[in-house]
């Protein structure tokens, strides 16, 4: 066999594992099972949250069957010897267009203050769950890993003091931890925030947000055991984006005091987040003793700092496949990337190897060719497969479809621009070079991005440095050690791209051309590309068929559809609201020969926002049962203003929306119960039993229409039943769940009253 035929085959077999290892990149980083050695136990955090979610009822904010959770909590705890605080606040919150409800934190000091001025963590989790499922994942794994780590820690005395703080209201608005960091008097006392919580039911945990600075976040990585995965990018991300969690109030410019903090989840499963299915059945065991062990050396390693004065400073980190983390301070990435291409840019000249266009031109058309592959992809999958391109029911098919394409496009481009002088130093200076320049551009634009390069061009110096010295093999053994160590640091990212952000993440797949392109520089195959190209091929297309015949949705996959019955002026409606058209079965289901059919309209004449668009609705017969009255207590009107006290009277209802008519007919003021509330055109939310009977004063312009009521109650009733009945298993209601709908308009409400 000539070299160039073995080339061949070595090329074809390192392009079909970086393939074959993208595609189940995921594999890599799951989490551990749980050690029966480890302090973290597992089983017992388990048991203790199975006798605490009791039938695993829906249980948000102030029910009935929150009640019963937080009951059994307390239980758990004072049987392992704690003495638990339960802080009552009626709590309403300007953010999220403004919201109220009483909340009920739960906290306990795990490990008590020995003074009264000592400063300590906070473990933080939620007990509250959305109205649509049971929150085994979120966040009763939270306050398991809560309950577990204190059971642990009791009883240190090397330690300062950890308050257990879990938190309620988190689903509606993160009230709970609002209410705790502004008006309750232990937050004084806390210092640092080890939060857990999640968005799915499965995977490893992550460590997706710290304070910042974050040296003193970075360094509270768990250093045994299986670390977290983390990266200043993702964190970067996270925080560009408008997500929440109870830690972001204690992060918050204005909040009365500084933390250092850790946030942690995981997000794997995501189909069930916020369903039915967020249950103990499907609830990963190994991903709550990943978050265990991870949230234990975050509270182990706040705790036991000495309360030192020098000032915290800014880290790059990223996790080695969640067996690690590499920190560096921040200044040392742009460092590397300075050094290194400086470095590259000396090995062009020392080698002579600077000239040629082909060689400068292959890495960046290969990484540019390859992203608008994958995007052209997925935007292609997402048009055939009508539900998006993301495939929450196989990830691994869709990852593995964009990084084929994303590894073959790379390959043809390198291929066509590699030349054929037989010239492999310069192709490959010239790529780490422009390496560092995405790095450095990446440190302008979004500096957490460099952690993607850092470590390979770290190693990559010393090929730069070898080809310094001439000594070219050994260049090339760097260059290929580096791009190992290139894969090794970027492996899970564009997999949980493609996991937290969808098909909006397909770019990512792009990283992968930068690996293929290198492969096809240090192993030559002129004139044998046929075998390479032909099985690459025959890869990405059996991974995009793989993707077209899977089902996009299953029963451990779901969709969303949530039922709405509603009564609103315009009469009464069935909804069926999810991303897509719902299912025949459902659409003919539960439908009367007086009813109308389905259209996917806005007949609800309603002008609060929640309602105003556009669903698969139809008219019905039955009206859906809440009962509600509204009581003028005193209307004063002036020349210019109106002031009204009205008494809502919604024995049955759980939730209200309460929004003015138009948005320039704001109101001036608005109190709930006597809590004051910043009108938004958004209109207030209230959560909770305290929607049943409440005192509600509104301030505004004479002659202004006053706006509307949206009033909910939970479930549906046995008129709307076998609707619910019709829903495939593949479904699921999604967030607030089935539930009944009365849209009151305010002024014929009041004017109907005797
Ligand atoms: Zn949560």
């Amino acid at each position: 066999m000539t070299q160039t035929a073995r080339n061949s085959i070595i090329l074809t077999l390192a392009l079909g594992v970086l393939t074959i290892v993208c595609t189940f990149s995921l594999w890599f980083v799951s989490p551990p099972s749980p050690d029966p050695d480890h302090p973290f136990n597992t089983d017992a955090a388990v048991a203790r949250l199975t006798r605490i979610l009791g039938d695993e009822r829906p249980h948000s904010v102030d029910t009935d069957a929150n009640d019963a959770v937080r009951e059994r909590l307390l239980t758990e705890i004072r049987s392992l010897g704690f003495d638990p605080i339960v802080r009552d606040d009626f709590r309403c919150t300007a953010h999220f267009g403004g919201i109220c409800a009483r909340v009920q934190n739960v906290m306990f000091w795990a490990v008590p203050p020995t003074d009264d001025t000592a400063q300590g963590v906070a473990l933080m989790s939620h007990y509250d769950s959305v109205p649509a499922g049971p929150g085994a994942g979120d966040d009763g794994a939270g306050v398991a890993v809560g309950l577990e780590i204190a059971r642990i820690i009791k009883g240190r005395d090397d330690m300062r003091p950890v308050l257990v703080l879990i938190t309620d209201g988190e689903e509606i608005g993160l009230l709970g931890a609002e209410s705790f960091v502004y008006s309750d008097p232990l937050a004084a006392r806390i210092d640092s925030v080890v939060n857990v919580e999640a968005r799915g039911v499965r995977g490893p945990i992550s460590m997706f947000q710290t304070s910042s600075p974050n040296g003193n976040d970075v360094a509270a990585l768990a250093k045994s055991g299986r670390t977290a995965l983390a990266n200043t990018l993702s964190s970067d991300i996270y925080d560009a984006m408008p997500n929440d969690t109870d830690l972001s109030r204690f992060l918050d410019n204005d909040a009365p005091r500084q933390i250092d903090g850790t946030n942690f989840a995981f997000i794997l499963g995501d189909s069930f987040y916020h369903t039915p299915g967020d249950n103990l059945t499907n609830l990963d065991r190994s991903t709550v003793f990943h978050s265990g062990v991870n949230a234990l050396a975050s509270v182990e390693s706040f705790a036991s700092r000495p309360m030192s004065s020098a000032p915290e400073g800014t880290r790059l980190y990223f996790d080695v496949l969640t067996r690690g983390v590499i920190s560096v301070p921040a200044w040392s990435g742009l460092a590397i990337i300075l050094l290194s291409g400086l470095l590259s840019v000396a090995g062009l000249v020392r080698t002579g190897t600077w000239r040629g266009w082909r060689g400068w031109a292959l890495l960046p058309a290969a990484v540019i060719a390859a992203g608008l592959g994958a995007v052209a992809l997925s935007v292609a999958l997402g048009a055939v497969k009508s539900s998006g391109a993301y495939s929450p029911a196989h990830p691994w098919a869709l990852r593995g479809a964009l990084s084929a394409i994303a590894i073959l496009i790379a390959t043809v481009i390198a291929m066509i621009l590699r030349g054929r002088d037989g010239d492999q130093v310069g192709p490959l200076l010239k790529s780490w070079l422009w390496l560092s320049v995405l790095g450095g551009v990446g440190w302008i634009l979004f500096p957490g991005s460099v952690t993607i390069f850092i470590a390979a061009l770290f190693v990559a110096s010393a090929a730069m440095v070898a080809a310094l010295l001439k000594k070219n093999r050994l260049a090339i053994n760097i260059s290929i050690l580096a791009m190992f160590v290139f894969g090794l640091v970027n492996l899970p990212m564009p997999g949980f791209a493609l996991a937290a952000l969808g098909g909006m993440a397909a770019p990512f797949a792009a990283l992968w051309a930068i690996p293929a392109a290198l492969l096809v520089i240090v192993i030559p195959t002129e004139k044998k590309r046929g075998l390479p190209l032909v099985s690459l091929g025959g890869l990405t297309a059996a991974l995009i068929l793989a993707v077209l015949i899977l089902p996009t949705y299953t029963e451990n996959a779901p969709r969303g559809l949530t039922i709405r019955h509603i009564a609103s002026g315009a009469g009464n409606f069935v909804q069926l609201s999810g991303r897509a058209e719902p299912p025949q079965v459902m659409m003919e289901s539960g439908r009367s020969s007086s009813d109308g059919p389905y259209t996917y309209s806005n007949l609800l004449e309603a002008t609060i926002p929640a309602f105003t668009r556009d669903r698969w609705t139809r008219p019905t017969t039955t009206t859906p049962d809440i009962l509600a009255r509204v009581e003028v207590i005193s209307d004063t009107v002036s020349t210019e203003s109106r002031s009204l006290r009205l008494r809502l009277i919604a024995p049955t209802a759980d939730r209200l929306h309460l929004a003015p008519a138009l948005a320039d007919a704001m109101w001036t003021t608005l109190s709930v119960n006597g809590e004051s509330v910043v009108p938004s055109r958004w209109g207030l939310r209230i959560a909770g039993r305290t929607t049943r009977d409440m005192t509600i004063d509104i301030t505004l312009d004479a002659n202004q229409p006053l706006g509307q009521i949206a009033i909910t109650r939970f479930g549906l009733g046995e008129d709307i039943a076998p609707i619910a009945a019709a829903r495939p298993d593949w479904m699921m209601p999604r967030q607030e769940g089935d539930a009944r709908v009365l849209l009151l308009d305010l002024d014929a409400a009041i004017s109907a009253q005797p």
